[in-house]
């Protein structure tokens, strides 16, 4: 059995989409910034996404950036608003410490720029604190950029309320919405924010293609200089193919939505149960207050790199969640901003289910991963030592 379980990381291409965008390369492959006719058809296609974009998100075309995805539209809202913040003399950046690194990376740079960045914590469930956002944001304050979804433990953040504290505070205010949209409902307004970045392939579009929002009057400045396309705010010709296909394939993710959702919200609490059937585990993140896909837990006494290794050998894609890569023995900074100590955190398990996975695949995950952990506990001198109550338990 195969089954892919890694949906946050990526999603499939969805068919539609794929024919949009070959249909796009094979028809429409003017240049969108020509004056002739090809160009102006181009031209017509690229905005006529805009303006579908703009809708779903609640937004005006003219505030639709496109960009080759959510780590460039992270970068582009966090740098123009903490430089034009600095212009003002404001150089306080505020942030949370489950971010995703497009944002974490960002503000490092800004800090070596001479930015103060407060990383607000997090509570054991995985969610911000509004007290602690009211209590950080002031009037030096350039930036508040805090995601709408996390990627590893699927916790949704309370945005709209932290929109209206940047609001009342006037500090522009940018989400990372790369996990949410497509998959619960984003709207721009309700949100309250100046910013927000999406990505494509995290909605079964195409990989290298996302966009950004920018509220009407909020500063942007480009990170890429040369032709005036997207307004001069974005130099280089549209990947018109991959715009199309987005486009696409986020209608097609919101018109499923309640459908997809409802009927992850019955595989999740499956799977939660199944896994939490395993001793000594605990699952990652708010039950209740996360994406309907997401799945993360710890279990004691292994490592999640061996975990994911073995389940491979089984057919199963799925993630630690964990930026342990080879070389660096760093666990995740979302595991350790919800409390986990390091040698817990090193056994994470992310799975992440989507619109196509089936009932027997969940099925065949509960079978799974039980049969793994024991069989990795079995050779862990960790375990042994917790077994012979020379260690205590964690979980
Ligand atoms: C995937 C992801 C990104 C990066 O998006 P890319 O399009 O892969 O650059 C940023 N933020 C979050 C929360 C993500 O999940």
């Amino acid at each position: 059995m195969f089954v892919y379980a890694d949906n946050a990381a990526t999603t499939k291409l969805s068919k539609k989409a794929c024919a949009a965008y070959i249909k796009t390369a094979e028809e429409v492959f003017g240049n969108p910034s020509s004056l002739h006719s090809a160009g102006q058809r181009a031209k017509e296609v690229l905005e006529d996404c805009r303006m579908r974009i703009a809708k779903i998100l609640g937004a005006e075309a003219r505030e639709i950036l496109f960009t080759s995805g959510g780590s460039e539209s992270d970068n582009q809202a966090i740098l123009s608003a903490a430089r034009a913040g600095a212009k003002k003399g404001k150089r306080k950046i505020v942030s949370t410490a489950i971010e995703h690194h497009a944002v974490l990376h960002t503000l490092e740079k800004l800090k070596k720029e001479g930015f103060e960045v407060v990383l607000l914590p997090v509570g054991t469930e995985g969610i911000v604190r509004i007290e602690d956002a009211a209590r950080e944001i002031d009037e030096n304050t350039a930036l508040v950029s805090v995601m709408l979804a996390n990627n590893e433990i699927g916790t949704i953040q309370p945005v709209e309320e932290i929109g209206a504290l940047c609001k009342k505070m006037g500090v522009p205010f940018h989400t990372d919405a790369v996990q949410a949209v497509g998959h619960i409902p984003v709207d721009v307004r309700t949100i309250g924010c100046d910013y927000l970045a999406l990505s494509a392939h995290k909605f079964h579009g195409p990989k290298g293609v996302g966009a950004l929002f920018i509220k009407r009057g909020a500063p942007l400045s480009s990170l890429i200089e040369g032709g005036a396309q997207e307004r001069g705010k974005r130099a280089g010709t549209e990947d018109l193919p991959a715009i199309v296909a987005m486009t696409v394939a986020l209608e097609e993710a919101v018109a499923e939505m309640d459908a997809v959702s409802l009927r992850l919200r019955g595989l999740q609490r499956e799977l939660i149960e199944g896994l939490e059937k395993i001793p000594h585990c605990a699952l990652n993140g708010d039950r209740t207050r996360r994406l309907p896909g997401n799945i993360s837990f710890c279990f004691e006494g292994i490592e999640g790199e061996s975990l994911l290794l073995l389940l491979d050998e089984m057919g199963i894609c799925a993630s630690s969640g964990s930026a342990c890569t080879s070389g660096s023995l760093d666990p995740s900074h979302v595991l350790l901003a919800i409390g986990r100590v390091h040698d817990v955190a090193h056994g994470s398990l992310r799975l992440t289910l989507g619109r196509e996975t089936t009932e027997e695949e969940v099925l065949y995950m509960i079978k799974c991963v039980p049969e793994v952990v024991e069989r990795l506990r079995n050779m862990s001198p960790v375990w042994r030592d917790l077994q012979e109550g020379k260690r205590s338990y964690i979980l």
